[in-house]
């Protein structure tokens, strides 16, 4: 799958995937720089994909489909405008001819779903999952974010996670606050800064990476355990105990 990002606000990601002339694009918050790199690349627009409402996601819908006509799916959610077919989970939806599986992950929001494509192994997860880190729980509870996450952290381990904010250099420097001792963090964090030095992404990730590194997935890690209690945040041993006295610590800043 060819997937390239387009810069957009301060640190959001729209995705694009282009086969054959035409373009999809992932949470097109604007719809400025998606027009400029469709003119760029002679791309004709065919599908929006949306991921939940937040307006840094969806602000470029009405714009985009009034200048392209392109289709547009996402969440079943009336705040969105614009929505030719609503998703949910389990649902298979093709875009540009690859095959998408939808998996609800409530938590940052009530409406947030996430995209896989199995044959490619790529996953868009929106602000669900990011790059050590995961978004901050908004409308839904601690325990619901938390199985949502390990519903991500299930995939096979080559998935390409595609989130949509660089937040990466201060969600691995919270990280290295909550678990000091992992070598798999220290080394992503030291190449990560190098990126963007040289102003790269640090995206896409892997499940399997993210799962080495991710506070937010580790739940069962005896080192954040241990920070917990030293700390005195510890409230239980339970994954979704764990998972939320991390978010909440990460919270307070
Ligand atoms: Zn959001």
């Amino acid at each position: 799958m060819n997937i390239k990002p387009i810069a957009a606000f301060a640190d959001n990601y729209i995705w694009m995937i282009s086969t054959e002339g035409k373009a999809a694009v992932v949470d097109p918050g604007d719809a400025a720089p998606v027009i400029a790199e469709l003119e760029a690349r002679k791309l004709v627009l065919d599908t929006i994909i949306i991921t939940h409402h937040h307006f840094d996601h969806t602000g470029g819908i009405e714009t985009l489909k009034r200048e392209t006509g392109c289709r547009v799916i996402g969440p079943d959610n009336p705040k969105i405008k614009g929505i030719d077919e609503t998703m949910s989970e389990g649902k298979l939806v093709s875009v540009l001819g690859y095959r998408f599986s939808v998996l609800e992950v409530p938590g940052h929001t009530l409406d947030h779903i996430a995209y896989y494509c199995s044959d490619s192994e790529v996953l868009f997860c929106g602000d669900t999952l990011f790059v050590g880190g995961c978004g901050r729980v908004f409308e839904g509870t601690f325990s619901m974010m938390q199985s949502s996450l390990e519903k991500l952290g299930r995939l096979p381990a080559a998935t390409e996670v595609y989130c949509t904010h660089e937040y990466t250099l201060a969600n691995l420097n919270f990280a290295l606050k909550v678990e000091p001792t992992n070598e798999d963090l220290k080394n992503h964090f030291e190449a990560c800064t190098e990126s963007r030095a040289e102003n790269k992404p640090t995206v896409p990730s892997t499940i399997g990476r993210e799962r080495a590194i991710n506070p937010f997935l580790r739940w069962d890690s005896p080192i954040i355990i241990e920070q917990l209690k030293v700390t005195d945040r510890y409230e239980g041993n339970s994954a979704a105990a764990v998972f939320g006295a991390v978010r909440a610590w990460k919270d307070q800043g």
